[in-house]
């Protein structure tokens, strides 16, 4: 079957381009989106920073206007407001996105269709091979993952697992998101519990590893449940729901375009904020702009490249994360303690001002970093 454009992967990325899609009406090309999962499930949570004109508001389920950094003997508390960090389920987001491409007579999304080939173009066509056949369109979009982590495609990955649980009793205080609570780094790694109550007796608690390999949620699974006894002490609480991942974080992560009709985009394609992992918000601005290029007739969008200011402040945190993983928690702590919270939400939201960045890299431990700069001339100059 022959399209204008075919959409390979239906999850964030390929139903946040559709939906806009859907938005856009008769300008949009005919799009076939093809997605290997039968149905979609409540898989994930988004977290964001959002200010109060964020898309995707309607969605929120939970917001926080605090948040802390600790380690076992340093906390800090921030007030965020005006701005919130804020959630959303994924089923919100897939149900709603996929009744929007119900209603639009441009979008086809076809669930339970695995995508067998890289696509090939022959004449302007590009033809693709899927369980359910061959398609062909003028234009691709490509958000399917790498389905096995290369570890040597990131400077360091990002692997997590977490419980969605039910406690009996009241033990959570749903104002304060526990964005990192820092362990004692062992082997190298970075490792810290991440917890958002969504009310008094429920939350998610995570269990986050920064390292140079990527790691199976199997080898999180006790540290999951150490963290849960410590949290709930005792009480007895049941798993709601289970999620993981594995996050490259590297800068530089960008795939080269081959052609103007081919674009990867997603997770693994530019989508991530390579000092963070956070892709949410990244994936819904590149899906706005690549949807109105769609609807100009102009050629689909690549997820656009950070500022040079950001990059080269993203590759050095990373770098220093990386050898000198024992100083994350003070690095992290002492971003929140001197920095305002307007300038991190800015910088972590890809907003960030020159100002904003020589603030943050004032407000840091000088030592790692001016090493790592010095070391990175030096291997430079004598590689
Ligand atoms: C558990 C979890 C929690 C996260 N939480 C946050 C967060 O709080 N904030 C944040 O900013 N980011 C978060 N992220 C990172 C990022 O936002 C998500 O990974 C996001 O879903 C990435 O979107 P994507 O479209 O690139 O990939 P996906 O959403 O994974 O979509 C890829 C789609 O391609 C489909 N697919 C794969 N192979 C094929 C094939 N061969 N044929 C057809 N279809 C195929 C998959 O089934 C999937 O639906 C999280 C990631 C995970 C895994």
């Amino acid at each position: 079957m022959q399209h204008e454009l075919l959409i390979l992967g239906g999850g964030c990325a390929g139903l946040s381009l559709a939906r806009r899609l859907a938005a856009i009406g008769q300008r949009s090309p005919e799009t076939l989106l093809l997605e290997k999962r039968a149905s979609y499930t409540n898989d994930r949570t988004w977290c964001f920073w959002s200010e109060p004109t964020a898309e995707l508001n309607h969605l929120v389920y939970h917001r926080w206007a605090n948040i802390s950094v600790s380690t076992d003997i340093d906390k800090e508390v921030v007030d965020c407001r005006p701005f919130t960090y804020a959630m959303i389920p994924s089923l919100a987001f897939y149900d709603e996105s996929v009744e929007k491409v119900a209603q639009s007579t441009k979008i086809k999304l076809d669930l339970g269709v695995s995508v067998h080939s890289t696509p090939q173009k022959i004449g302007n066509l590009w033809f693709v091979e899927t369980s359910t056949g061959t398609h062909s369109a003028r234009m691709v979009v490509d958000t399917r993952p790498t389905e096995v982590p290369n570890h040597k495609e990131s400077l360091l990955w990002q692997s997590f697992l977490g419980h969605e649980i039910e406690c009996s009793v009241p033990v959570f205080d749903p104002s304060i998101a526990e964005l990192m609570h820092f362990a004692t780094v062992r082997e190298g790694r970075i490792l810290f519990f991440y917890l958002l109550p969504t009310s008094t007796n429920r939350a998610l608690l995570e269990v986050t590893v920064f390292a140079e390999e990527a790691l199976a949620p199997e080898s999180l699974k006790k540290e999951l449940s150490d963290f849960i006894d410590r949290r709930v002490q005792g009480l007895s609480y049941t798993v709601q729901r289970t999620e993981n991942g594995i996050l490259p974080m590297n800068p530089g992560f960008l795939s080269p375009q081959i052609d103007p009709t081919y674009v990867k985009a997603g997770l693994f394609s530019g989508g991530a904020r390579p000092s963070s992992g956070y892709a949410f918000q990244r994936i819904q601005r590149w899906a706005e702009t690549c949807a109105q290029a769609l609807g100009a007739g102009k050629p689909p969008t690549m997820h656009p490249m950070d500022p040079m200011a950001l990059r080269m402040m993203d590759g050095l945190f990373l770098r220093v994360l990386n050898r000198y993983p024992e100083m994350a928690p003070n690095i992290f702590l002492a971003l929140f303690q001197k920095v305002n919270i307007a300038r991190i939400v800015r910088f972590m939201s890809d907003q960030a001002t020159l100002s904003d960045c020589a603030v943050i890299a004032s407000a840091l431990p000088p030592m790692p970093f001016i090493t790592e700069i010095f070391s990175a001339r030096r291997r430079a100059k004598y590689p």
